[in-house]
């Protein structure tokens, strides 16, 4: 059967979903649940197809990183090749990184709302590698982030450029059981990867650019130089966050009271559940919600 490339629903495995995204000066708080369940997709952008998957055959993200540090495989992925050759409504492959996150209902100023109880929902949150190192940052500095939510503040809107800050607790946690079921029942909608980007078959592809060029001679190679904004489009501007050292004396002290777990949760703490404070690059050993979260 024949295909319409004007007609994206007739290829496109793109995926409604409800996506992180904050308008300027917004507040949101948010929990990383499922820490361990990341997605890393080396995608290019591609105009009116929006991101694309990369066509080399990815078998480890070691060989992700380095095709993206080669500036791509031309010889592998048609949308390298394009991108190599300066076609400007190309990017270049770059990494993505997709985690599921729960969100909650809040006031402007980002503070739970005051009537109606905890009241949340899960978004996809799309992250180029700064935003992506943030997390991990805060998860090293941490420990667990299944504990603390995250307080992220947009300072610019296009981009999705954002402070990240921890918070010394996570609301979740007051209705743990209700919150992992709805988790749990919630998390297989979205598919993470295609939440990334379209997988689009070759063929599909060199339809598109033949027709493109025809079309409009401007869509073949050309030697503008113009940087496309896709890695602007990772929200990857200047970074905003606050320095690390600077949350870590505002929050120093306050988990002391953690050592101790709660008497509901002392069946789930394993033996050596103490989780390690400061910057120890160490990953955090398990602490009284691994039981509960290993599966999510
Ligand atoms: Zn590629």
């Amino acid at each position: 059967m024949e295909i319409d490339v004007e007609k994206p629903d007739q290829y496109q495995t793109g995926v409604v979903f409800p996506k992180l995204e904050l308008r300027a000066d917004e507040k949101a708080r948010v929990n990383v649940l499922s820490l361990k369940k990341w997605e890393i997709a080396l995608t290019h952008w591609v105009d009116r197809m929006g991101y694309v998957h990369c066509l080399y055959p990815f078998k480890t993200v070691k060989e992700l990183i380095e095709v993206e540090s080669d500036y791509g495989k031309p010889e592998d992925c048609i949308l390298c090749k394009k991108s190599a050759d300066g076609n400007k409504h190309v990017g270049l492959p770059s990494r993505r990184y997709a985690v599921r996150v729960l969100r909650y209902k809040t006031d402007v100023q980002g503070n739970p709302v005051a009537t109606g109880g905890l009241q949340y929902w899960m978004e996809i949150w799309i992250l180029g590698p700064k935003k992506f190192s943030q997390v991990i940052e805060k998860w090293k500095e941490w420990g667990n982030l299944a504990k603390h939510d995250l307080a992220l503040h947009c300072t610019e809107a296009k981009y999705q450029n954002m402070d990240i800050d921890i918070k010394k607790d996570a609301l979740w946690i007051a209705e743990k059981d209700k919150v992992v079921a709805y988790w749990k029942s919630e998390a297989d909608k979205y598919n993470l990867m295609e939440c990334l980007g379209a997988k689009v078959p070759k063929e599909i592809l060199e339809r598109r650019f033949a027709m493109m060029s025809r079309r409009e001679p401007d869509y073949g190679p050309t030697k503008e130089t113009e940087e496309l904004d896709a890695e602007k489009l990772l929200g990857e501007g200047t970074p905003t966050a606050k320095p690390a050292s600077a949350a870590k004396d505002e929050l120093a002290g306050l988990f002391d009271d953690e050592k101790q777990p709660k008497p509901d949760a002392g069946a789930l703490l394993p033996e050596n559940g103490k989780r390690k404070k400061g910057s120890d690059a160490t990953p955090p050993k398990k602490d009284y919600l691994e039981g509960l979260l290993d599966d999510l």
